[in-house]
């Protein structure tokens, strides 16, 4: 069992990175739970801008003039209330998991203005610490000064698996249902478009510990970063640092 942190002044930033469906959310969301910090899901906020652009019909007008995002982006707010995603005050949960979304996340998230103003929003989210944000560059980019930086990794098939088993539980079924090989496809067509982009891509900061998550259960992987995050937070407090 372990002892909930919500008060003094041991909170850390904990910045959890890696590919697409490698756990992170989950885990993050758990040990946010555990340590009594916030959980952020800077994904869904990259997801959000995609739902907005799609939703105004503006995907292709993107593609062809990038700058014409920019007026979408001045009265963006992208908030969180529990599990629950609000984009300009509507409730987007559900929305920004469907495919069509995810088809051109990847996309909208190389755009340089999507990331400086998601960028500065995640930065104001987790300026007071006690977060547990996931995402693809937090520890490199958002904030390379994160007391713990995780890595999490997980081989292409188990990623896939993984998502086969969200999207049935979520009541996909029959030809609702991709198959797995189709799934692997995208996860690995995701990763290299995160991974190759030239803004922020998806990299390991040398200081952040790599976790396989390959073979491990949920609870396994919890257990994992919630016993790095105390050891953590108590190493601060002893050094008077965070
Ligand atoms: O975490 P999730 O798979 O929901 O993220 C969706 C997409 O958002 C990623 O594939 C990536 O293109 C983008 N993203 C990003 N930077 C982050 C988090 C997500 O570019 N910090």
């Amino acid at each position: 069992m372990l002892v909930k942190h919500t008060t003094g002044n041991n909170r850390i930033i904990i910045a959890i990175d890696g590919p697409a469906a490698s756990g992170k959310s989950t885990t993050a969301r758990k040990v946010a739970e555990k340590l009594g910090y916030t959980y952020i899901d800077t994904g869904a906020m990259f997801r959000s801008v995609t739902l907005k652009v799609l939703d105004l019909g503006m995907i292709d007008a993107v593609r062809q003039f990038p700058e014409s995002i920019l007026p979408l982006l001045q009265d963006l707010t992208v908030a969180f209330r529990g599990e629950r995603v609000f984009l300009d005050g509507r409730d987007v949960s559900a929305a920004i998991r469907e495919n069509r979304v995810s088809r051109e996340v990847s996309f909208v998230s190389s755009l340089a203005p999507v990331r400086d103003r998601l960028r500065r929003m995640q930065q104001e989210m987790g300026s007071r610490k006690g977060v547990v944000m996931d995402g693809r560059d937090i520890g490199t980019v958002v904030f390379p000064d994160a007391e713990l930086k995780i890595f999490l990794v997980a081989d292409a098939r188990e990623r896939a698996k993984r998502r086969y088993a969200e999207l049935a539980a979520k009541g996909a079924s029959g030809s609702g249902l991709p198959d797995i090989g189709m799934l692997e496809q995208e996860i690995l067509e995701r990763d290299r478009a995160d991974a190759e982009r030239e803004l922020a891509p998806l990299e390991k900061h040398p200081d952040a510990i790599e976790i396989d998550t390959s073979e491990l259960s949920i609870d396994e992987q919890v257990g994992k970063v919630s016993r790095l995050a105390l050891e953590k937070i108590a190493s601060c407090a002893m050094t008077g640092k965070s």
